[in-house]
């Protein structure tokens, strides 16, 4: 029989004093649970990753941590966003597990999943996504633009698994496979199925945030989205590249027309012609020197190398454990 696996739960948690209590008492019983069954080692931990947290949430860990012989925290020195807080706390645990699922703080991750991703992981997937089966808590405007959003990226050439968020078990080998992407901008949705490895996905139902706030305002979502797109296709450029043969080839055209018109003497001032074209390739040029710019800031960017992530401090025996 196989030995059970050390699990480890990571968490990145910005400004969620209001759920993190609750989140922690139904991610222990679970534990317990699975330790119980047998299907993890009693050594298995829950990691929470402090975002630089405004609030309590910090000092919520810690007093988490006295009374509960799984939780563990690693806070980071300021707010470096969700997926940067993910990583971080991946890459701290990665040696000393040896599978780590990653999900929210809010427990809109259904916990029970875990079950299966475990079943899946000892069938031998490396990865195992979670997949959202339904939306139904969704307001109907997050619907369609999350929709819009995976449509979008597929369109671009972007591998991404259709309704999964971050909600994913990866065993140690896939983390270190993780750890070689270099790039600064992360988008860790669509990097990890370039891992490759055997992949399972696990249904499961999102239900709605326990309490606080999403930080996840649309102008996040955009900024994410935009984000995912530039890291991961250059698609954009292409489409530039085609847009300017587009209306070369139209100009062309177009003057034959106006020789035409000239040569037959029949020429009027034209107004209207003249003020369209100004705005539409102007308007176009613009556009495109813009593009362009987004992947040139973001070269800019990934030359620095600067830390994604900077650890201010762990919790209790972390240091001792060697997390
Ligand atoms: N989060 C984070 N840093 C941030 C923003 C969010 O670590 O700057 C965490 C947050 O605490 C939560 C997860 O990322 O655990 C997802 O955020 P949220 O639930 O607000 O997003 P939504 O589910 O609304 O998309
Ligand atoms: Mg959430």
């Amino acid at each position: 029989m196989k030995e059970v696996a050390k699990l480890c739960i990571v968490i990145p948690c910005y400004n969620e004093e209001s759920v993190i209590d609750i989140t922690l008492d139904h991610l222990t019983q679970k534990m317990s649970q699975l330790i119980e069954k047998k299907i993890i080692h009693e050594d298995s931990k829950i990691v929470m990753v402090d975002d630089g947290s405004s609030d309590n949430t910090w000092q919520d860990i810690m007093e988490i941590v006295k009374s509960n012989r799984y939780a563990e925290g690693i806070k980071l020195s300021r707010n470096r966003g969700h997926q940067n807080a993910l990583l971080g706390g991946l890459m701290t645990v990665k040696n000393h597990f040896d599978v780590t699922i990653s999900m929210d703080a809010d427990l809109q991750d259904d916990i029970n999943a875990i079950n299966q991703m475990m079943e899946a992981y000892y069938a031998g997937a490396q990865i195992i996504y979670g997949v959202r089966s339904s939306r139904e808590t969704d307001s109907w405007f997050k619907k369609h633009t999350a929709l819009g959003f995976y449509r979008l990226l597929r369109w671009m050439g972007v591998d991404s698994v259709y309704n999964h968020a971050d909600y994913r078990l990866m065993s140690r080998v896939a983390l270190d496979s993780l750890a070689n992407f270099k790039e600064v901008n992360l988008f860790l949705r669509g990097m990890v199925p370039m891992i490759g490895y055997k992949t399972a996905t696990v249904e499961y139902k999102r239900s709605e945030r326990v309490a606080g706030e999403s930080k996840y305002p649309l102008r996040k979502m955009i900024e994410f989205a935009i984000e995912g797109i530039t890291s991961l296709s250059v698609k954009p450029l292409r489409l530039i590249t085609f847009t300017g043969w587009f209306l070369f080839i139209l100009s062309i055209i177009i003057s034959l027309y106006f020789l035409v018109v000239y040569f037959s003497g029949n020429t009027v001032p034209g107004w209207t012609t003249i003020v369209m074209s100004i705005w539409i390739i102007g308007g176009v040029n613009l556009l495109a020197i813009g593009v362009v710019g987004e992947y040139i800031g973001k070269i800019y960017i990934e030359t620095k190398e600067r830390p994604k992530y900077i650890i201010e401090t762990y919790t209790r025996d972390m240091h001792e454990v060697k997390l």
